[in-house]
């Protein structure tokens, strides 16, 4: 297979030497083709990017982002991580590992975000790794501004004697999606090495650090390949808003130059009810993934960017010959927070 003299051509390379950093992932992480998918589908070739496998803790997309915030939390001397996310976050669970791992404490702030859980929902799946993590929890109502609590809690810590590091929600400020760009080299790597010349990556976009971090990394690379971001939470134009603003911080950190709104991609048919509420296509996309592919997507994330992926393949987004490549970001620690919604649905 021959790549355009854009994609070929590219040797270029981010140095992240100067960025304080712990190894914490499994990388790189595989590319491997979904063949039934791609049959079952009828087309174009999908490909998925095994993110799930980053090796910490059942792994997942924030690995990646708390290689950088681990690393300057030590380079700052704190002995605790501290951070907030929604009930089931994903995010938490995999800074808590982190904190064991780099030897810091870590203290969650969990919000109540999500509306008619069941009362497992508090105690299984993530929550149940919190704690195996040793990760001290404290709950918040719906609707606060989950930052401004977790910086107010940071300095409570600091109050008492603790020496406090704050990660934002998702860790996605610019030093988290350091992390992407990394990925996103890697993905440029391995395009190269199995000469497969991609049109278009699509993932599942929430807090945002992930996007624009793969988003700034290409960009950075001069590397053309297109990110659709599949909206689990906000509608298309704030997100893109959001993407773009962090797109752009991550650029200048990186000393590359700056990008168009225009070059931000965002779906944002697939959220359903919102945040954290499975909707049937978001259950299809779990089932037809488990089925035909032996992987576990999550009712929050991945399954909401698989629905948006076979969504834009059933419109006739791709050409048949298209090359799509699934960014799989993890997750599947929820899916024991939603086996009534899973079991009830007619899969
Ligand atoms: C956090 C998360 C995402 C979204 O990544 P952002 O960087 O927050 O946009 C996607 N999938 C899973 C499984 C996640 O936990």
């Amino acid at each position: 297979m021959s790549l355009p003299a854009t994609q070929k051509e590219n040797l270029q390379q981010i140095d992240f030497g100067r960025f304080s950093r712990m190894t914490l992932c499994h990388q790189p992480t595989p590319i491997e083709p979904m063949v039934r998918l791609s049959e079952q589908l009828g087309g174009p070739n999908l490909f998925i990017k095994r993110d799930d496998c980053t090796g910490l803790a059942t792994g997942g997309n924030k690995t990646r982002k708390l290689e950088f915030l681990v690393g300057d939390a030590l380079s700052q001397n704190a002995d605790m991580l501290v951070t907030q996310g929604a009930i089931q976050s994903n995010h938490v669970r995999q800074t808590a590992a982190a904190a064991c791992r780099a030897g810091l404490k870590c203290h969650a702030l969990l919000e109540r975000r999500v509306p008619d859980r069941s009362p497992d929902y508090e105690v299984t799946g993530n929550v149940f790794l919190d704690k195996i993590f040793g990760a001290t929890l404290e709950f918040r109502p719906p609707g606060l501004d989950m930052n401004a609590e977790g910086e107010a809690a940071t300095e409570k810590l600091r109050s008492e004697g603790h020496r406090p590091y704050f990660i934002p929600g998702g860790g996605s400020n610019v030093t988290g999606a350091l992390g992407y760009a990394v990925c996103a080299q890697e993905v440029v790597q391995q395009s190269q090495s199995q000469e497969i010349n991609f049109q278009w990556l699509v993932m599942a976009t929430g807090s945002t650090g992930t996007q624009a971090g793969l988003v700034a990394g290409f960009h950075a690379l001069d590397f053309d390949l297109p990110v659709m971001g599949v909206s689990v939470r906000q509608p298309r134009e704030k997100q893109v808003g959001a993407v773009h603003g962090l797109t752009k911080k991550t650029l200048e950190l990186l000393e590359a130059p700056t990008i168009a709104a225009s070059k931000i991609h965002v779906d944002d048919g697939y959220v359903g009810d919102g945040y954290g509420i499975p909707a049937p296509s978001t259950l299809e996309a779990v089932s037809l993934i488990a089925r035909n592919e032996g992987i576990l997507l999550d009712p929050v994330y991945s399954g909401k960017g698989m629905a948006g992926l076979i969504g834009l393949v059933r419109q006739g987004f791709f050409k048949s010959s298209d090359n799509v490549l699934f960014l799989h970001t993890g997750g599947s620690s929820a899916l024991f927070a939603y086996e009534d919604t899973i079991l009830n649905h007619d899969i």
